[in-house]
């Protein structure tokens, strides 16, 4: 992309109405626009972002097994009637009545239209196990939506859903979920911990929280510091394995890690004094096993092995895809800006051009800007006719992790210079020496598998 032609509109000033620093970079930055309370418009640049979230939640997804649907924002009242969170869910529903007169609302959640095309569709043990997802936009009406796209009142979620016979295999669900979760999140960059936590409005015992810790959290949170120390890293995992997934939720969620609404004083203090650790979180996704709670009211039965008719075992699994866009910000920045991991980053490297018109300066640019191309990377380059402090600025604050610069001074010498934005540290190098750098940083982070 060519900063000339995009869409950027970058603020100088920072907006008074922004508490916390990820909704004061989002718009400073030009990537969201509030349209109403807790509603935004998703401007190209957050957009982008949110579509490379998006993206990585996806083929993890595929990669345990999962399959992708989609289901629709607004529904019928009744399926709710039937399990009987119509009138549980309160206030946060946004309740919507249609020409006919019918009552709809606009799903804060899916369990009750998943069951109704499992109970549709699926009579037979055979077709056992089942986990389909989507990503789709809910609505929750908040009573104080705030911090940007962290509390919104429309926001976009995955969430899934697995049919499974047993209850043990609803918990081998329940712990791929979790092992899936964990390379979700770090490849975004995060280190999301796996809490327990209390169920809420979707029910059942086994449920954890996954929260990255960040000052502006909204939760309380009672951790044994031994649990930082743990990576998923490249491990493969072979998600069919009841023994391996087992294993690495043990291994994340033995030690003491809980928010307040589970903490427990008697617990906490079994923790060495000098590992307790209290701090805040955001909740960037959740897990739920739940069993017979939703197909036993609204009939989603099978015939098992000895054909007798039983209630399938269940659970839900929750990732914010757009609060992430925030909770990455708050986790990765410092006082000039965003510095995106390079999983999300909205473009890969950028490309400031110190002498726009200079004949040399505009070919070297060009030349970097179609090789990056060739190899799948996506350049931003700034072509305008600005200060080179101004673009340095603005490419400081929209936080892209590798940035070229391209003046006539080096390229006498045939030179150019790659700046990580993390460390501001600079090389000098030949042109085809970044591009082979910058390919090299970025090859494990290219797009894998589609749905
Ligand atoms: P919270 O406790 O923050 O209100 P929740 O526990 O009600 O969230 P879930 O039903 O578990 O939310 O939804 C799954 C995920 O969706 C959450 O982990 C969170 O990341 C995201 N999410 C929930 N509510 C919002 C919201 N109002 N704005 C943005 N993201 C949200
Ligand atoms: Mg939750």
């Amino acid at each position: 992309m060519r900063l000339s032609r995009y869409f950027l509109p970058v603020l100088k000033e920072t907006p008074a109405e922004a508490q916390i620093v990820s909704h004061r970079y989002m718009l400073r930055a030009g990537m969201i626009k509030q349209a109403s309370a807790g509603i935004y418009s998703w401007l190209p640049l957050g957009f982008k972002v949110l579509r490379r979230i998006e993206q990585i939640v996806h083929e993890e997804q595929v990669r345990a097994g999962h399959i992708p649907m989609l289901m629709p924002t607004l529904q019928s009242a009744d399926l709710w009637k039937e399990s009987g969170r119509y009138d549980a869910y309160g206030p946060e529903m946004l309740r919507i009545r249609d020409r006919h007169d019918r009552d709809m609302l606009y799903g804060p959640t899916n369990e009750e239209l998943i069951t109704d095309i499992f109970r549709s569709h699926v009579t037979s043990y055979k077709d056992l196990p089942l986990t389909l997802y989507h990503i789709q936009w809910k609505f929750r009406d908040e009573i104080r939506p705030r911090f940007g796209v962290m509390r919104g009142r429309e926001f976009l979620m995955k969430d899934g859903y697995n049919f499974d016979l047993t209850k043990e295999d609803a918990l081998h669900a329940y712990n791929r979920h979790l092992v899936s979760y964990l390379r979700t999140y770090e490849r975004m960059g995060l280190q999301a911990i796996p809490m327990r936590a209390d169920s809420g409005p979707i029910g059942g015992d086994d449920t954890h929280e996954f929260l990255v810790l960040a000052e502006t959290g909204e939760s309380e949170v009672f951790y044994d510091s031994e649990i930082t120390d743990l990576k998923f890293g490249d491990r493969e995992i072979d998600y069919d394995s009841v023994e391996q997934c087992r294993a690495v939720l043990e291994e994340f969620t033995s030690r003491y890690a809980r928010t307040d609404e589970t903490h427990d004083e008697a617990v906490w203090a079994d923790v060495p004094e000098d590992r307790r650790r209290v701090a805040r979180g955001i909740e960037v996704g959740q897990i739920f096993y739940f069993g017979t709670k939703y197909s036993e009211p609204m009939g989603a039965v099978v015939t098992d092995r000895e054909g007798n008719r039983v209630p399938v075992h269940m659970g839900s699994h929750g990732i914010g895809v757009s609060r992430l866009v925030g909770a990455i910000i708050e986790a990765s920045h410092d006082e000039n800006g965003i510095i995106w991991p390079e999983g999300v980053t909205p473009y890969h490297v950028g490309i400031v051009n110190l002498k726009q018109g200079d004949a040399s300066c505009d070919a070297a640019c060009e030349d970097l800007y179609k090789a990056f191309t060739a190899k799948g990377l996506e350049p931003l380059y700034d072509d305008r006719e600005e200060r080179a402090g101004a673009k340095f600025a603005t490419m400081d604050l929209i936080g892209l992790p590798w940035r070229i610069t391209v003046g006539p001074r080096g390229l006498k010498n045939g030179m150019v210079e790659l700046t990580s934005r993390r460390t501001g540290e600079s090389e000098e190098m030949t042109p085809e020496a970044a591009i082979a750098r910058v390919a090299e940083i970025y090859a494990p982070h290219l797009p894998l598998i589609a749905g």
